[in-house]
C-alpha cells in the first residue's frame, strides 16, 4: 500500500509537532495546517487519506472546516476535542466526523485510531472478488467499492462509518439488530463510544435516504431492541 498521507489540523505548533513525530514514525506523510481555512486547501491540494482536525480552532473552528469537508469529501476525519462532555462528542459525530479523541490523549492511542480508521478505509479497496459489493432497492443503491451512496437516482456524500453501519443493515433486511451489535460490528469492540453513537448516525442516515426521516420507512426502530433495515417492495 502507498503511504498514507495525514493532514493535521492545529492551531498549536507544539501539539502539530508532536502529531508529526509520531504520525511519521508510523511511516505516514504528514500535512501540515495551522487554521481552519488552510485545512479545508490542504484537504483538496494534498490528496489526504485522514484528516486529524482540533475542534478549537482560531477563525474558522473545528466543527466549520468538518462540515465544509464534507459537503465535499468522504475523507475519514478524526476530531481532537477540549472537553470530554457528550455534547462535544455528540456534536463530532454529527457533523460528520469519524472518531474523535479528546485532549489531553495519549499520541499512542491516537497512532491505534488513525491505524484503525485508515484499515477500515483500505479493507473496503481490498475486499475480495466475489463478496458482495453492490446493493441495490427501490430507492437506495450501495456501492461498497466505490462506497458511494446513490438515494434515487442522486449521489448522496456519505461518511465511512454512516455507510458501513448503512450497509450492514442493508445487507441483512428485516434482521434486527441491537444497538450494542452495531456499535461492536461498526466501530469496534475497542472503541469507546456509547450506544448514542449508534443513534446519532442513524439519525443522519435517515435524513440522507428517507423521504421522510420522521417517518423512517427503511431504516426502522423496534422498540427496546434495536435498529433493521425494511426493503421497501414494489415502490
Ligand atoms: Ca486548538
Amino acid at each position: 500500500m502507498a503511504t498514507a498521507t495525514v493532514l493535521v489540523v492545529e492551531d498549536e505548533p507544539h501539539l502539530r509537532e508532536l502529531l508529526r513525530v509520531y504520525l511519521e514514525a508510523e511511516g505516514y506523510r504528514v500535512v501540515e495546517a495551522g487554521d481552519g481555512p488552510r485545512g479545508l486547501e490542504l484537504a483538496c491540494e494534498s490528496g489526504a487519506d485522514l484528516v486529524i482536525l482540533d475542534l478549537m480552532l482560531p477563525s474558522l473552528d473545528g466543527r466549520d472546516v468538518c462540515r465544509r469537508l464534507r459537503e465535499r469529501s468522504n475523507v475519514p476525519i478524526i476530531m481532537l476535542t477540549a472537553r470530554s462532555d457528550e455534547v462535544d462528542r455528540v456534536v463530532g459525530l454529527e457533523l460528520g466526523a469519524d472518531d474523535y479523541v479528546t485532549k489531553p490523549f495519549s499520541p499512542r492511542e491516537l497512532m491505534a485510531r488513525v491505524r484503525a480508521v485508515l484499515r477500515r478505509v483500505d479493507g473496503r479497496a481490498d475486499a475480495p472478488e466475489g463478496e458482495e459489493m453492490r446493493l441495490a432497492f427501490a430507492d437506495l443503491v450501495l456501492d461498497r467499492r466505490s462506497r458511494e451512496l446513490l438515494v434515487r437516482g442522486s449521489v448522496i456524500p456519505c461518511p465511512p462509518k454512516e455507510f458501513e453501519l448503512l450497509w450492514l443493515l442493508a445487507a441483512h433486511p428485516r434482521r434486527v439488530f441491537t444497538r450494542e451489535e452495531l456499535l461492536n460490528m461498526v466501530w469496534g469492540y475497542d472503541h469507546f463510544g456509547d450506544l448514542r453513537t449508534v443513534d446519532v448516525h442513524i439519525r443522519r442516515l435517515r435524513e440522507k435516504i428517507e423521504r421522510d426521516p420522521s417517518e423512517p420507512r427503511l431504516l426502522r426502530t423496534v422498540w427496546g431492541v434495536g435498529y433493521k433495515f425494511e426493503e421497501e417492495l414494489g415502490s
